[in-house]
């Protein structure tokens, strides 16, 4: 038994601390199979959790990070053999079991998937959780039966990690891509990603009426809230949103008019609990129709000991597009 790196969240009277120290191995929680850490990234998740501006931690001491990719040295799991590459997300790791932001990690062996082939440990985590989200998103958007042949798509958030990704996997999937952004500044990297408008978040931040001129088919929503409502008010016929996120905020304050009036359908992402078999696909989708020179574009590149600083950054809006965390 040794120690590890790992950025350790304690509970204290005050609130919580974050510090990056040795972690025993001994301290590891259950799981079958043990992990070499290569790769983890920074969500929005993350930032709560670093931060505690929301109560995502339900586990002290807790090691934050929600995803990793890496290597398997041991196992009790059949489907895993040591050297085998692996990929993780979801599960409660870094809220309720010990997380990505460690040189090691233990979690059940059903709780991973391979390493997708087609993607490299490092790219896995440059798509993390917010791309997996994104192709969640697409897919259920999908299942609903709503095509570019129905009118433009909208992505809300757009700049973010999971807001990135949909804008290039809804382009390259032929949508009339509207990327809504705070930070005009950001137009050319999102015109860059497959964006073919961009919108000013103010447009869609403020209460608005019920239903509004019909604009997009389709929508993947990462900011939840005022901006959620006006979405689904100025979605047209029988379109969809897929809602994945709560940046703006947790409520949603609307109306049933878009779902009586138009057939409007909210369909609801959540990324933690996917079954296996979905969870399969949308990496395998992710591997065959994500543009790698676009997750490239978007991806920047961290040390592990450098990533404490991100927590309050993200949850400001200030990261753009994805960022790797670099383990080993
Ligand atoms: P990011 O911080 O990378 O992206 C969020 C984006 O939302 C920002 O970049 C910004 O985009 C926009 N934004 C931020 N604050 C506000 C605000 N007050 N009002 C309106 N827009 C705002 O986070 P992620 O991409 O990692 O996650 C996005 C959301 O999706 C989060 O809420 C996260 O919790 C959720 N999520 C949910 C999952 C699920 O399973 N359902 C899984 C993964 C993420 P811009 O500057 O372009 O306007």
């Amino acid at each position: 038994m040794g120690t590890f790196k790992a950025w350790v969240v304690e509970k204290t009277e005050g609130g919580q601390t974050l510090a990056f120290r040795d972690f025993d191995d001994a301290d590891l929680m259950d799981g079958d199979v043990t992990v070499r850490v290569t790769h983890s990234t920074v969500n929005y998740k993350d930032g709560l959790a670093m931060t505690g501006r929301s109560p995502v931690v339900r586990r002290f001491p807790m090691i934050p990070g929600i995803d990793f990719s890496g290597v398997v040295e041991t196992s009790d799991h059949p489907d895993y053999r040591p050297g085998d590459a692996v990929v993780h997300t979801g599960w409660g790791v870094g809220e309720t079991h010990l997380g990505a932001y460690a040189e090691r990690a233990r979690v059940k062996g059903d709780w991973l998937v391979p390493l997708p082939a087609g993607l490299s440990p490092e790219q896995a985590m440059a798509v993390g959780t917010a791309g997996y989200t994104a192709m969640l998103s697409l897919m259920a958007l999908d299942a609903h039966g709503v095509t570019p042949a129905h009118g433009p798509a909208l992505v809300t958030g757009a700049s973010g990690g999971v807001g990135s990704v949909a804008v290039a996997l809804l382009a390259r999937a032929g949508w009339h891509v509207i990327a809504s952004t705070g930070r005009a500044g950001e137009a050319d990297y999102l015109k860059g990603l497959g964006a073919a408008e961009i919108l000013d978040r103010a447009e869609l931040a403020k209460p608005g009426r019920p239903l509004g001129k019909e604009r997009w088919a389709a929508a993947v929503d990462a900011v939840g809230s005022v901006t959620l409502a006006n979405v689904l008010a100025m979605t047209k016929a029988d379109g969809a949103v897929a809602a994945c996120g709560l940046a703006q905020g947790m409520d949603l304050p609307t109306s049933v008019a878009p779902f009586i009036l138009r057939g409007v359908s909210l369909l609801g992402i959540n990324s933690v609990t996917t079954p296996q078999s979905k969870r399969r696909e949308a990496w395998a989708r992710l591997a065959r129709e994500l543009d790698l020179e676009k997750l490239a574009a978007m991806t920047s590149r961290i040390r592990l000991e450098e990533v404490g600083r991100l927590g309050e950054a993200i949850l400001d809006g200030k990261v753009r597009g994805r960022t790797v965390v670099e383990v080993a």
